[in-house]
């Protein structure tokens, strides 16, 4: 459904009014609303999604419940098959999809088709994942007094029906991480995009649908607003696990709800860029700037304070703001720039409120500062402090406090008070000193000399404290998808 053709210099996709998707059909919804989708940057609307009603909700939850006996009994290798055939057709339809999620959610088309083609990664990385998760076997005969008559089948079998909710900045990427290893091992899945990225859901349901094979019912887009339908699907009996990415107050608000349902939860951050006086200026400069402003800062691990000693911080701030002053600006349309404006007003009202706190309360302003409509231009803030918002609240947006300290205790201090503890990077050449700091941090990954990051997909991806509740990753997503259960077999 795309308009001009995609080698035009500006991609746009044509206003549709779009349908959710239950048990293999595409669907209008009876409560006759529709949801107006708005971009960052473009003119007007660009789409409408089905408002769906609970009874069409609870529909779905019951078509996908009814799916999942059928497919948790399918051949491990017939859901492998369809899903990789999924990854060839995301690659196929690679540039409506990234068009869509650069229209949507104000990504650059690069990294639009980045996300796109990191997914279709990650769905056969997942599949080849779990086609060498084996079963195990245990003899109770080791265990004092048991006997080599006992012993146990240990198999892992899925939950059930999964309800997935992704954030608005990786529209693609951060619900196929849910999607896939909930299908490949045998769940089904209610999926509810965030209403700003469900355009880009929908696209991605869409190439779902065009592989041949996958039965109707295993995978159900809901559209609607979170805040009306979310409470309801978290609560509802027949829903068997949760995964959820997005914000910390909307992540509390289910872990409350949710009572008995396991749930995974990925969540928002303040992740510091930790300086010594043995860091390498250059590299650190290079990634602070990369880590903090790409994608102006909308991203969970966007670096969103430094915490720089005393002895280099006159020279990090220079070269900081050096460069930050080179940063592009634009919009998607302008292709590769950096800066690009926030996902709404009110985004930007918020990151604006963080810079006049820290203005009255003495920061001082290095590079930009200023604001046009939801475009917030890169900023560099120094002398920031912990009695200001920035030192502790989630910008999301190309704002960079600096807060200079003592030494690297004071450092770990700051860092370990916060709220968040999803990632944090240490720069120092000297590498027993990274550790040591390493060691003593409340986070859930540590990066040293680089920023912080999601990825790859392989690797386990946490949180600590306010961050997050459980682990994804590949192997981890597959885990928190399955249970043991056992067959004890007496002779
Ligand atoms: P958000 O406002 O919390 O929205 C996330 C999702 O929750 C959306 O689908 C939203 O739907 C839904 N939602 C809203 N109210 C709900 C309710 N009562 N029950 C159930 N679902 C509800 O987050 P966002 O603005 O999209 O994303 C930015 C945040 O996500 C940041 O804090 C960021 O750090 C975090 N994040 C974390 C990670 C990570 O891996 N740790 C990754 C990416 C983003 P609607 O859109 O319809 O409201």
């Amino acid at each position: 459904m795309t308009g001009k053709s995609l080698s035009d210099p500006i991609k746009r996709i044509v206003f549709a009014e779009h349908k959710y998707f239950v048990d293999g059909q595409w669907k209008v919804s009876k409560s006759g609303e529709t949801l107006s989708i708005q971009s960052s940057y473009l003119d007007g609307e660009i789409g409408r999604v089905q408002s769906m009603t609970i009874e069409e909700i609870d529909a779905a939850i019951k078509s996908a419940k009814h799916a999942q006996k059928s497919w948790s009994k399918e051949d491990m290798k017939v859901r492998a098959r369809l899903l990789r055939a999924w990854a060839t057709q995301l690659v196929a339809d690679k540039d409506e999809i990234a068009t869509t999620i650069m229209n949507e959610v104000g990504k650059t088309f690069s990294d639009a088709e980045k996300e796109v083609l990191r997914t279709a990664d990650l769905i056969n990385f997942t599949v080849e994942e779990f086609l060498h998760m084996s079963n195990e076997s245990l003899s109770a005969e080791s265990y004092p007094h048991g006997s080599r008559n006992k012993f146990a089948i240990i198999d892992r079998v899925p939950l059930g029906v999964i309800l997935a909710i992704g954030p608005f900045n990786y529209p693609v990427n951060l619900t196929v991480s849910k999607i896939v290893p909930a299908l490949m091992s045998g769940n089904t899945v209610i999926f509810k995009p965030a209403t700003r990225g469900s355009i880009s859901g929908v696209k991605l349901v869409e190439s779902f649908a065009k592989v041949e094979g996958f039965p109707p019912g295993i995978l159900q887009l809901i559209t609607g607003r979170g805040n009306e339908i979310g409470d309801y699907m978290i609560q509802h009996d027949d829903i068997n696990m949760i995964t959820f990415t997005g914000s910390t107050r909307n992540g509390q608000n289910i872990s409350q709800l949710a009572k008995m349902t396991p749930a995974v939860m990925e969540l928002g951050g303040k992740d510091p860029a930790i300086v010594t006086a043995n860091a390498d200026l250059d590299k650190t400069v290079r990634e602070i700037v990369s880590g903090a402003f790409g994608y102006s800062g909308q991203r969970c691990t966007a670096i969103k304070r430094v915490l720089v000693v005393d002895e280099v911080a006159d020279e990090l701030v220079k070269r900081l703001s050096e460069a930050i002053a080179k940063l592009k600006v634009g919009t998607p349309n302008d292709g590769d720039v950096a800066i690009v404006p926030l996902i709404n007003e009110k985004a930007a009202d918020f990151v604006e409120d963080l810079i006049n706190d820290a203005k009255k309360k003495g920061a001082k302003i290095i590079v930009g500062g200023n604001r046009d409509k939801n475009l917030i231009y890169p900023t560099l803030i120094d002398n920031v402090t912990t009695q200001m918002r920035f030192a502790w609240e989630e910008q999301f947006g190309p704002v960079l406090p600096i807060l200079r300290v003592r030494d690297v205790e004071q450092a770990i201090k700051i860092t370990n008070d916060s709220e968040y503890g999803l990632q944090a990077s240490i720069f120092s050449e000297d590498f027993t000193e990274s550790i040591k700091i390493a060691r003593e941090l409340e986070v859930g990954s540590v990066q040293i000399n680089g920023q912080p990051q999601r990825g790859p997909d392989s690797f386990p991806f946490l949180g600590a404290k306010n961050s997050g509740m459980g682990s994804q990753g590949v192997k981890n997503a597959l885990l928190s998808m399955t249970r043991e259960k056992l067959t004890v077999i007496n002779l």
